[in-house]
């Protein structure tokens, strides 16, 4: 039978219609066992990206923007080269490779297209937050060096790089003094930040080897900690901070970013957590652990004035190309 012409043109026509709605409507979602999913090929339509699979276990997706790699049966996506940690692994539902729909809105389009997320993000006024001081020295390394004046020392000299380019910069303490996790937020929202960097050092107690820097932005309600995937009740209560979810996701990536860059330590990547200077943040806020105390190489990177400029230096850049990221959103 041939088929009726007009009919024929009809279907034709509706189909362009869908698939000009769906276009303009976002990506396509689909549905397995009650939760929300975005498929691999789905996204990669989305963004006008090509895909390859350079591993059995790595499918990567590139379009003249971005280059995002994703790990199957991982939480691990690098996008540009910077890891983060997603909140559930990229799982098959059905036939394809898939990533969790929350995952998709909060962390891969942001990073992905960060001047459609900070229209109303501010750039007038960065505080940066010295971790612990005075009674509270925070982590040690064997050599006795104290975080709490390795954090003041690189804020400072994150202060003075931002300042010789003109932008606005305080710091929640200027000396070794006790400073409650409290009074932090509340010092940035009386300083009217606009956004917010907590600066920290890591430790791995008695463990020498785990070495490298990682930034941290503030947990999704309802989803787990990076750390603490898969364990005990999920939090579900929505925090102030979550406010900033895209603002924060973006200045986070900026940061480990340029860190790994200037320093050329290892890339820990970007974590969710729920420290309380995040979930009480007044602004868009990150905090960052610059390095282990612990292992020698970090420590002696830590140790040598150098070193932590470059580390300074990292954490600068990373604030300047947040900036840059509001700037070009707003001008749009
Ligand atoms: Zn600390």
């Amino acid at each position: 039978m041939r088929p009726n012409k007009t009919a024929l043109l009809f279907v034709i026509g509706l189909a362009a219609v869908l698939t000009a709605a769906s276009a303009f409507a976002g990506v396509r979602t689909v549905t397995s066992r009650g939760k929300s999913y975005v498929t691999l090929s789905g996204m990669a339509n989305y963004y006008g990206m090509s895909v390859t699979q350079p591993a059995k276990t790595r499918i990567r997706m590139q379009n003249k923007y971005n280059k995002i790699e994703f790990e199957t049966d991982s939480r691990s996506v690098w996008i540009n080269g910077t890891l983060i940690a997603l909140n559930e692994p990229v799982r098959k539902v059905g036939w394809s490779w898939a990533v969790d729909t929350t995952d998709f809105n909060k962390t891969i389009e942001p990073v992905s297209r960060p001047s459609e997320f900070l229209k109303t993000a501010g750039t007038r006024t960065v505080v940066l937050d010295p971790g612990h001081g005075g009674d509270d020295k925070g982590a040690s390394s064997p050599r006795n060096l104290q975080e709490k004046a390795v954090t003041l020392d690189v804020a400072k000299r994150v202060k003075a790089k931002l300042e010789s380019r003109g932008i606005n910069v305080e710091l929640t303490r200027e000396a070794d003094r006790n400073l409650e996790l409290d009074a932090r937020c509340r010092k940035a929202g009386a300083l009217r930040a606009d956004l917010l960097v907590s600066i920290h050092a890591n430790s791995a107690g008695k463990n020498r080897n785990v070495r490298g820097a990682e930034t941290f932005v503030l947990a999704l309600p309802g989803r787990y900690s990076s750390n603490s995937y898969g364990g005990g009740k999920l939090p579900t209560a929505t925090n102030t901070g979550n406010r900033y979810d895209a603002a924060n996701m973006i200045l986070s990536y900026r940061i480990q970013q340029n860190l790994i860059k200037a320093t050329g330590q290892e890339d820990r990547g970007i974590k969710r957590a729920r420290f309380e200077v995040l979930r009480d943040a007044p602004c868009p806020a990150t905090l960052v652990e610059m390095a282990f105390l612990s292992n020698p190489k970090d420590e002696s990177i830590v140790m040598d004035p150098a070193g932590r400029d470059r580390i300074a230096r990292g954490i600068a850049d990373g604030i300047a190309a947040y900036l840059s990221d509001v700037s070009r959103a707003k001008a749009k």
